[in-house]
């Protein structure tokens, strides 16, 4: 399916402690020209975590059904849970015009280009590892095992970085920033030629 001419789609991936949440929460309150994919996980939800909103929670079976019935566009294994983007809703999305945004792995990230070549996707970094260490650890939402198994998953995750088309730092107390940084980014994107091939014959019309 080609997304030209229509809602861009969005891959935003960024390591455990990069500050996603907040900066699309960001995004979303500046712009309302983004829907957020809400993906459903098999991992428990973290305090704070509304059902619907952050993640759908859904168990080991349910999931494996779903990916049998061909109902996720993508999906990923993730420090031992399933996570996978729910396929219907992102193409009712894509079809009625508006960006929509997929926060996800690099493994899914790179399932997404192949599927959709003119998906764009960004990076988001912390401004370093140090930074993203003492975030992780600040926030005390998860246990020492779990953010050791985080911070080395973004070694492996950073080796493929070449498949993104941007990376964009999160400095702390930044989000807007950041936010103005991804805007900027979509309305590069949506002005590119190869998205409107026919602009030439188009003008003349
Ligand atoms: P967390 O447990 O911190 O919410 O998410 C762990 C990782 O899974 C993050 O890198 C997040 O972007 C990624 N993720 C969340 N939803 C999806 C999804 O639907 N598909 C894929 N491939 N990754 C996801």
């Amino acid at each position: 399916m080609s997304i030209s001419g229509k809602g861009l789609l969005l891959v935003v991936s960024g390591p455990a402690g990069s500050g996603k949440g907040t900066v699309l929460k960001c995004l979303m309150e500046k712009n309302d020209d983004f829907v957020y994919s809400v993906s459903a996980t098999t991992r428990a939800p973290r305090p704070g975590e509304v059902n619907g909103v952050n993640y759908h929670y859904i168990s080991t079976e349910e999931f494996e059904e779903r990916i049998k019935n061909g109902g996720m566009l993508e999906y990923t294994r993730y420090c031992e849970n399933y996570y996978g983007t729910p396929k219907k809703e992102a193409e009712e999305v894509l079809h009625s015009g508006k960006n929509l945004i997929l926060e996800i792995e690099v493994e899914g990230a790179e399932n997404v280009k192949r599927l959709y070549p003119d998906a764009v996707l960004i990076m988001l970094l912390p401004p370093s590892f140090s930074v993203q260490e003492s975030r992780l650890r600040g926030r005390g939402t998860e246990s020492e095992e779990v953010i050791l198994k985080r911070l080395e998953r973004t070694r492996e995750e950073l080796k493929r970085l070449g498949s993104y088309d941007y990376v964009v730092y999160n400095r702390d107390g930044g989000a807007e920033m950041t936010a103005d940084d991804i805007i900027s980014i979509v309305r590069a994107e949506k002005l590119r030629l190869l998205r409107s091939p026919d602009a030439a014959k188009k003008y003349f019309e």
